[in-house]
């Protein structure tokens, strides 16, 4: 709970017995929040006039594609996609199976991915080879983190929030077994 009169923000009830597993915070609340307030500016400057359609990735990009949405000030409609990536836990194969497909068809729609990370790029392929294959008035990809030294497949991500290092990172939506999605800031697993 918020204490308003310390301001203090004692860490959220899932993070609390495993405090440990939070290491170095990469990117503070501050920063997410300045941050994607100029990415939802942006986004509402370019598709001025157009018919936005964004679309989540499950479940990572949840937390940040609803903070990106109340900085659009242009009409805008979402709907959410759920993958799974064959592989281990840290490394996908690029082989991604359809959990949840969109409830809305996308033809002759401007559509904007929104991701929380591109790791190797595999699954950002795969949803963009799937999405641009129905047709689409125009496909993009705005993806709150990116970590380059990672990447198998060059990808045009439009929008980018921030670079993060070869580590694998946790909160704003990111987990680690399910857990820490709710931490405000972007921090490193410490194993
Ligand atoms: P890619 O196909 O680009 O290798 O993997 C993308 C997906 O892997 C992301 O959408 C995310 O779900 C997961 N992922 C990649 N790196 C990280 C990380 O550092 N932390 C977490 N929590 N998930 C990651």
């Amino acid at each position: 709970m918020f204490s308003p009169e310390t301001g203090a923000r004692p860490l959220a009830d899932g993070a609390s017995s495993t405090a440990s597993e939070i290491g170095e915070v990469l990117v503070s609340e501050q920063d997410l929040q300045r941050r994607v307030r100029e990415l939802g500016q942006a986004i509402s400057r370019d598709y001025e006039g157009r018919r936005l359609l964004l679309v989540g990735v499950l479940k990572g990009a949840v937390f940040f594609l609803s903070d990106l949405m109340r900085y659009i000030d242009i009409p805008v409609e979402v709907d959410f996609m759920a993958v799974a990536s064959y592989g281990s836990a840290t490394d996908s194969s690029g082989v991604v199976r359809i959990l949840k497909d969109l409830d809305i068809a996308i033809e002759g729609r401007d559509v904007l991915i929104v991701e929380d990370i591109v790791d190797s790029g595999l699954t950002l392929q795969y949803l963009l080879r799937n999405l641009g294959s129905r047709n689409p008035a125009s496909l993009e990809v705005c993806a709150l983190l990116t970590k380059p030294e990672r990447r198998k497949v060059e990808l045009p991500t439009r929008y980018i929030g921030f670079e993060v290092p070869n580590q694998f990172v946790i909160g704003y939506g990111l987990d680690h077994g399910e857990r820490y999605r709710n931490l405000p800031y972007v921090a490193v697993l410490q194993r």
